[in-house]
């Protein structure tokens, strides 16, 4: 097989597996309990929760496990509203942020929010100054995404995070960094981001687990799960003691040679883009700059086509998010790309662990699909 589908979820390298296993196994004690295995796990999870904290330069104290990315986002959006409930019910969003963000903000919009959702230009990417044009009295709360998973743009938290300091203003600043964490610099503290989500499963991890970074001017956050109280009372639900270890072991094989690993994904990368492009008839979409994450559209060709017939050969990529399986996607719609380039529009998404050899099995693929096929009219 060759996978290049790592932005919608990554293999599970055999550390992590192993990891998890002896924690399943032989160290299967509650962290709650008050016995040495249930302490000793405590301990564990402790641990696990420094690494990866480490990894994203904040106090272990400020960083919160979930289930997934999903729930991290939910949490963070009710967690600001919440805390800003008497100063108003305006939200700031983009257009492009994933279905985690977009469809609580669909069902708040029906309890009386109001949501600003920020069109990006035709590079994909989306300015702190649309933001300050966006912001009210009334903004409670403004989420924007590290790097978007469709495009691989950056959008510039740290600039968003000092615009809202400048202007004085009140509304916590959320980010998704489902995307973004171990791929681009990720500094929810010095950047003064409030609310910052990750999730396992992007980064080698399991799937199952993501946590919540919650930053000093978050006040006692609201709980997503009130319940017995683990979390510090934050986020109630016996700790998934396999899979938090499994991300700190995935986030700490990340972490060696981290530059390296970067550098290669970046590499790789532009090689399949230079060798897309000489293709002819093959387009960009977007200026994505992580080093992760590169869309192009056969300008004509559907790429759900595109995506069953390599899946067929076992090359894995994607037509867009794995999340809209299949619907026209929104992001794509918001690039406002003309029918053809937007019906053409794949994602491939690099790991650490891809080769330039499966880059060439992948453009020699693309292009035989294009030599087979009719373009739409
Ligand atoms: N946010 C972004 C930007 C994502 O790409 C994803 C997953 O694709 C999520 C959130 C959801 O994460 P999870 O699958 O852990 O719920």
């Amino acid at each position: 097989m060759v996978y290049f589908d790592n932005a919608a979820t990554t293999p599970l390298p055999k550390a992590v597996a192993d990891a998890m296993y002896e924690v399943l196994t032989a160290h299967f004690g509650n962290p709650s309990s008050q016995y040495p295995i249930g302490v000793e796990m405590k301990k564990a999870v402790e641990g696990w929760r420094a690494v990866i904290a480490g990894a994203l330069g904040c106090p272990a104290e400020r960083l919160y496990f979930t289930s997934c990315g999903t729930e991290s986002d939910n949490w963070a959006i009710q967690a600001a509203l919440w805390q800003n409930r008497h100063r108003g019910r305006h939200i700031i969003t983009t257009a492009v942020e994933h279905s985690a963000v977009l469809e609580p903000c669909k069902l708040l919009a029906q309890q009386g929010y109001e949501v600003t959702y920020l069109k990006p230009g035709q590079d994909g990417n989306v300015t702190a100054e649309q933001v300050a044009d966006a912001l009210r009295e009334d903004t409670a709360l403004v989420s924007v995404m590290l790097v978007n998973n469709e495009t691989g743009c950056v959008f510039p938290a740290a600039d968003i995070a000092a615009l809202l300091r400048k202007k004085g203003s009140p509304a916590l600043l959320h980010c998704d960094a489902v995307q973004g964490f171990l791929k681009v610099p990720c500094d929810p503290e010095g950047w003064g981001v409030d609310l910052m989500s990750l999730s396992g499963h992007k980064v080698g991890g399991p799937k199952g687990v993501g946590a919540l970074y919650i930053g000093p001017r978050v006040r006692n956050p609201r709980p997503l799960l009130p319940g017995g109280g683990q979390e510090r009372g934050a986020r109630s639900g016996t700790e998934a003691t396999a899979q938090i270890a499994g991300f700190a072991k995935a986030v700490e094989l990340r972490l060696a040679d981290y530059d390296a690993k970067l550098a290669h994904m970046a590499g790789l990368k532009a090689y399949c883009r230079e060798k897309l492009l000489a293709m002819g008839g093959v387009v960009p979409v977007g200026e994505g700059t992580a080093p992760h994450i590169l869309a192009v559209s056969l300008v004509g060709y559907p790429s759900a086509n595109i995506v069953t017939d390599l899946g067929a050969q076992g090359i894995c990529i994607s037509a867009g998010s794995a999340c809209h399986q299949g619907k026209a996607s929104h992001v794509v719609s918001a690039l406002g790309l003309d029918k053809k380039t937007a019906a053409g529009v794949i994602r491939i998404s690099f790991s650490p662990d891809n080769t330039r050899e499966d880059v060439d099995v992948l453009c020699q693929a693309l292009l035989a699909h294009r030599d087979s096929r009719f373009p739409m009219l």
